[in-house]
């Protein structure tokens, strides 16, 4: 990995402005507010110091895909408390305590026992964990998340925990399958979102789409994502 210089700040920079800049100009043909579209800046390929000048661009969201990694940004950033940070990864159940009190919004959620982990600790904590539930739209079984016909049973016992606020869904496309395709399972998700919505009603809010990366942003926006998740766009010509 190259060091930090004052170089790679200003390409971290200028890499940063053009992806808000491609964001603003894709909501605006979808006919959507950029405001409503908010860029976590995932850092899970360069370390903290990288990461620093992402913040420093003016990335306020923070996400890692690693609990480990995630724990040593947040000390070693601890100077930056505006920062929220996010897990787009696996969380394991063992992780869970050391992970908790750095976290702002858990993305991966896709298993029971792991939410009644993630509400007990919680609560011990006094704190309220706004999750996003992980579901797999696309053909591939091997892929994480839960499959759409699981979610309703699923939902209804993740809002019954106290400590854990439901706030939408996350999903990944089959990126192989090409830009229609994604832009399809895209489609999918905010269906199956509005179809839950209607279902459950008041009890629970899914406002939030967590949805696009580097290669697939612009057809999650114009499906309606509302969270974008980009790593390699931000750290093209720095960190590959
Ligand atoms: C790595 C990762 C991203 C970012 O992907 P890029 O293609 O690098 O933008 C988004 N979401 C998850 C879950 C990831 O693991």
């Amino acid at each position: 990995m190259k060091p930090a210089s004052p170089s790679t700040a200003n390409r971290i920079l200028s890499n940063w402005q053009n992806l808000v800049q491609a964001v603003g100009e894709t909501a605006a043909t979808a006919h959507r507010s950029a405001s409503d579209i908010k860029i976590v800046g995932v850092s899970k390929y360069v370390d903290a110091s990288l990461t620093r000048q992402l913040i420093d661009a003016g990335c306020v969201d923070i996400g890692e895909s690693r609990p480990q990694v995630l724990w040593e940004k947040h000390s070693a950033l601890a100077d930056q408390p505006h920062i929220k940070w996010h897990m787009i990864g696996h969380l394991q159940r063992n992780k869970v305590r050391r992970t908790l009190p750095v976290l702002d919004c858990l993305h991966s959620l896709d298993n029971w026992r792991l939410a009644e982990v993630l509400n007990t600790e919680a609560q011990s904590l006094g704190k309220r964990l706004d999750t996003l539930v992980e579901v797999n739209v696309t053909q591939d079984q091997s892929k994480t998340g839960l499959r759409a016909s699981e979610l309703p049973s699923f939902l209804e016992r993740v809002i019954s925990l106290p400590s854990l606020e439901v706030v939408g869904l996350m999903a990944m496309s089959s990126r192989e399958a090409g830009p229609e395709a994604a832009r399809r399972e895209f489609a999918r998700v905010r269906e199956l979102r509005d179809r839950l919505q209607a279902e459950l009603g008041q009890v629970v809010k899914l406002a939030q789409l967590s949805m696009g990366m580097s290669g697939d942003f612009r057809a999650a926006i114009a499906e309606g994502a509302t969270i974008l998740r980009i790593g390699s766009n931000i750290w093209e010509g720095v960190a590959d």
